[in-house]
């Protein structure tokens, strides 16, 4: 869906004039547009070609991509919650670009998620588009409704996970992916 840019701009006006500001003073007025600006920008991560190579010779080990840098909105708080997410898959038949899974994790955290769910969409996705023999997702994160509210502990990481196949059913797999991702740290 595309973003109705004139009913976003008129809830942010209504927005700020709720939270006791005037939209219509120097650093404010523009506020409304910078905000449709963003949320295009963020849409358009929704939508990439995901390119899949078929012609992988024998490779069946792991691939692994660690430390994608991700942002995300929390969908109680709409506020920001952000960090790491490192990605494994064995091949069956297919493989993808390595820059695809940095898209599929923009793909899915571009918009009020919980972290829970973003994990598994990004295996859901890894898991139909390359049928592979296992997919795991690790995701951390600093939640800011933690952070700047509430309890107030910028320290804590809140960690999610999604394993499946071969990462789920044999725990030397399991443990080659952890140790990769945890190497050097
Ligand atoms: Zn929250």
């Amino acid at each position: 869906m595309e973003i109705d840019k004139e009913k976003l701009k008129r809830a942010v006006r209504l927005f700020l004039e709720a939270i006791g500001e005037d939209p219509n003073r120097e650093g404010l007025k523009d506020t409304p547009d910078r905000i449709v600006r963003l949320w295009e920008e963020f849409k358009s991560y929704e939508n990439f070609n995901m390119t899949v190579f078929e012609d992988i010779g024998n490779y069946d080990e792991m691939v692994v991509v660690r430390d994608i840098q991700f942002y995300s909105f929390c969908e109680h708080h709409l506020l920001p919650f952000f960090g790491k997410a490192h990605i494994a898959y064995i091949p069956e038949k297919k493989v993808c670009g390595l820059s695809k899974l940095v898209r599929i994790v923009n793909k899915f955290s571009y918009r009020p998620q919980v972290q829970e769910r973003l994990t598994a969409q990004i295996a859901d996705f890894l898991e139909k588009e390359l049928k592979p023999k296992g997919v795991a997702v690790i995701l951390e994160a600093e939640h800011l409704c933690m952070s700047m509210r509430g309890v107030k502990n910028p320290s804590s990481y809140t960690v999610t996970s999604k394993l499946t196949g071969v990462f789920m059913d044999d725990e030397k797999t399991r443990n080659e992916f952890l140790n990769l991702i945890h190497n050097g740290r």
